[in-house]
C-alpha cells in the first residue's frame, strides 16, 4: 500500500490518500510506434494504474494471454456485448472488432486507481463525448516514418502483407494527432515512458480532480 499510497500522491498526515477522481489515460498510436512497451512499463511500476483489458474477435498472438492482453471472445459474444451496452467503447479496427468493457473500469476507478487504455482513435472519440472530464488522451508518434517500418519488420510477429497494410492504416492513425491532449514523440524508449509517466503525475495532480481537497484544507484551517 505504500506504493499505492506514492502513486495517488497527496496524502493526509495519517498517510492515507486524499480522495480524488480518477484519471482515464488513453495512449493511442499507429501499430509500431511502440505504444504496447510504453503501456506494459506504466503498468509495471505504478499499482495505481490498471490497464482496461479489451475484448477483441481477433485470434491471440504469440506470447499473448486470454484475459490479461485482451479478452479474446467470438464475433457473437462481441455482438451480444454490444447490443447489451456492455462496451463502453467498441470499433472495428483492420478487419477485427474491439472494446472496452464498461465493468471492469467502473470497478478500477471506485475503487480510486487509474485506468489505461490502449485503443484507436475511435475510440478515444466515444470517450471523448461519454466521459470529457476524466479523460486524459496521449499519442505516441514514430520518429519517422523509415523507423515505424522498420519496427513492424524487426517485430516480424506478421506476414508481410500485413506489415504493408498496417504503415498504410498507420498513417490514417496518424492523422488524428491533432485530437489528443499530448504527442509523445517516442525517439528514445525510456525517455517515452519517463514523459508519459509526467504527464500522469501532471493529471492525477490537478485540481478539480481532488475531490477530498476542500476538507483537507478545512481541517488544516480550522486547527490554527
Ligand atoms: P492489436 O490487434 O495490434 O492488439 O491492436 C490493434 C489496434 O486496436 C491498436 O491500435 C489498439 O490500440 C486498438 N485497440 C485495442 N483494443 C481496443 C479497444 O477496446 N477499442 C478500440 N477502439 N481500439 C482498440
Amino acid at each position: 500500500t505504500d506504493a499505492v499510497t506514492l502513486h495517488a500522491l497527496n496524502v493526509d498526515h495519517t498517510g492515507r490518500p486524499i480522495h480524488r477522481r480518477g484519471v482515464m489515460l488513453v495512449l493511442s498510436s499507429p501499430s509500431g510506434a511502440g505504444k504496447s512497451t510504453i503501456c506494459r512499463a506504466l503498468l509495471a511500476e505504478d499499482p495505481a494504474l490498471r490497464l482496461s483489458v479489451s475484448v477483441t474477435t481477433r485470434p491471440p498472438r504469440a506470447g499473448e494471454v486470454d484475459g490479461r492482453d485482451y479478452h479474446f471472445v467470438s464475433l457473437e459474444r462481441y455482438r451480444k456485448m454490444v447490443e447489451g451496452d456492455e462496451l463502453l467503447e467498441h470499433a472495428r479496427v483492420f478487419d477485427n472488432f474491439y472494446g472496452t468493457p464498461r465493468q471492469q473500469v467502473e470497478d478500477e476507478l471506485s475503487a480510486g486507481r487509474d485506468v489505461l487504455f490502449d485503443i484507436d482513435w475511435q475510440g478515444t472519440q466515444q470517450l471523448t463525448d461519454k466521459v470529457p472530464q476524466d479523460l486524459v488522451r496521449v499519442f505516441i508518434l514514430p520518429p519517422s516514418t523509415e523507423e515505424l517500418e522498420r519496427r513492424l519488420r524487426t517485430r516480424a510477429q506478421d506476414p508481410d502483407d500485413v506489415v504493408q497494410r498496417r504503415m498504410a492504416k498507420a498513417a490514417d492513425e496518424m492523422s488524428h494527432w491533432a485530437e489528443y491532449d499530448y504527442i509523445v514523440v517516442n525517439t528514445d524508449l525510456d525517455v517515452a515512458i519517463a514523459r508519459v509517466r509526467s504527464i500522469l503525475t501532471a493529471e492525477r495532480l490537478r485540481r478539480r480532480r481532488q475531490l477530498g481537497m476542500v476538507d483537507f484544507v478545512n481541517a488544516m484551517r480550522g486547527e490554527e
